[in-house]
């Protein structure tokens, strides 16, 4: 698996890129800014973007997904339940005083027990709301995209339009921390981590 990160954004939101290293065919995951940047990071990688995925709707992971969109041709996956989300892009933004692209068109609802390709490689999909209703968390062996589910020493906020703080620990108890404690937990913003790092230190998991 080809992987690489870059941060994007005010809120500086980890936009991950993944490819299949055999056929160089990968997807971005969470374009919330800074389109030259990862148009860079996709030359560098001398990869073929086939899809945009989101871990979630929040602007900050969704921001830039139009343009891309436009200049790949590819479509845009996303669950059902942050199409709220999608579709009132401009108005959240703006309300915070940040310019995003209009709404994308979702070419793809995606939900649990799906799963994401590109080439020759699979991920798995988990649903994991709570932060928000639409969080999915991508899966292929040893490691973990988890959106803002959790952090490194911290969770995701629960004070958002969808947000719920029970179903989100429940995401967190059930579906992340029931993972292998060697697993890379790649989070939306931040430092990746470990399931056993956050198990042995994250103060919201006592
Ligand atoms: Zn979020």
């Amino acid at each position: 698996m080809i992987f690489d990160s870059i941060v994007v954004g005010p809120l500086e939101v980890n936009c991950l890129v993944l490819a299949c290293e055999e056929t160089r065919k990968g997807i971005v995951i969470d374009p919330g800014d800074n389109v030259g940047g990862i148009i860079d990071l996709v030359a560098k990688l001398n990869i073929v973007v086939v899809e945009i995925v989101a871990t979630h709707g929040h602007f900050d992971h969704i921001g830039r997904v139009k343009s891309l969109q436009e200049e790949w041709g590819v479509p845009f996956t996303i669950h059902r339940a942050d199409l709220f989300m999608v579709e009132g892009l401009v108005e959240i933004a703006s309300f915070l005083g940040i310019q995003t692209d209009e709404p994308p068109t979702v070419d793809r609802f995606i939900e649990e027990g799906d799963t994401l390709s590109f080439g020759n490689e699979t991920l798995d999909i988990v649903h994991t709301p709570g932060h928000a209703p639409g969080n999915v968390t991508f899966l292929w062996p040893g490691h973990a995209i988890v959106g803002d589910v959790i952090f490194a020493g911290s969770i995701g906020r629960t004070d958002l339009e969808g947000s719920d703080p029970d179903t989100l620990m429940r995401s967190i108890r059930e579906k992340v921390m029931a993972l292998p404690d060697d697993t890379r937990l790649y989070p939306g913003h931040g430092p990746f981590t470990t399931v056993g790092q956050e198990r042995e230190t994250n103060p919201f998991l006592r």
